[in-house]
């Protein structure tokens, strides 16, 4: 059974997700705090993480950067903040996902069985290469001339995707199934946010291919020539 541990400080939230997620056969546990959400999770490993951002006694974003020092467990945040900023920066961190309050309780179920099932890694090991940029799917590293960089798993499945198709378009369905496992639940600004930061790690090297958006498709690789 999927453990998943719910950090969150308002109890009409955590009620709510506890009986949901029983519901669908999720095994949940609760902290009402950062400072306790980090304890539990080192103490009991949980299988997947609902965090909060604004909580008592630690950040949310702490609890999500000192559970990547040492974890790589699904980490889904739940927030009342929508800036793009904030986002962004809990992406940066290391969430696999972001959904924003209020939410649909089918939509957050979706996408944590999304989040838990994503595949880390795949098992045989391949290397992509286009133009400047090559792909280490042993490594989940990108290599841009003599650079390697390590790359957060979404953005690595992302390029992934692309660097597998060079010059066809991929659509925003098959990012959305492939990479986060659903399909048009809720916005998908999550996968342009990816592509934004694609982009700005693959300018630092003339060489390398770019991004084309294709308006109202999705997206596609071709070899750059800047
Ligand atoms: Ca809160």
């Amino acid at each position: 059974m999927t453990r998943v541990l719910i950090v969150e400080d308002e109890p009409s939230f955590v009620e709510a997700l506890e009986v949901a997620l029983a519901a669908e056969g999720f095994d949940t546990e609760a902290a009402m705090d950062g400072k306790a959400g980090l304890e539990r999770f080192r103490a009991q490993r949980p299988d997947l993480v609902l965090l909060d951002l604004m909580l008592p006694s630690l950040p949310g974003l702490d609890v999500l950067r000192a559970i990547r020092r040492d974890s790589d467990v699904p980490v889904v945040v739940v927030s009342a903040k929508d800036a793009e900023a904030d986002i962004v920066a809990a992406l940066e961190l290391g969430a696999d996902d972001y959904v924003t309050k209020p939410y649909s309780v089918r939509e957050l179920v979706a996408r944590i069985r999304a989040a838990g099932r994503r595949t880390v890694g795949s098992v045989e090991t391949e290397t992509l290469a286009l133009g400047g940029a090559s792909l280490d799917t042993g490594s989940l590293k990108l290599r841009l001339g003599d650079v390697d960089h390590d790359l957060p798993k979404k953005e690595f499945e992302v390029l992934q995707m692309l660097m597998q198709r060079p010059g066809k378009v991929v659509t925003r369905e098959e990012f959305l199934d492939e990479v986060w496992g659903f399909a048009w639940i809720g916005d998908t600004r999550t996968l342009d946010q990816h592509i934004r930061r694609i982009r700005r790690r693959l300018e630092t090297d003339p060489a390398a291919p770019q991004i084309e958006t294709v308006r109202g498709v999705g997206y596609r690789l071709v070899e750059g020539e800047r």
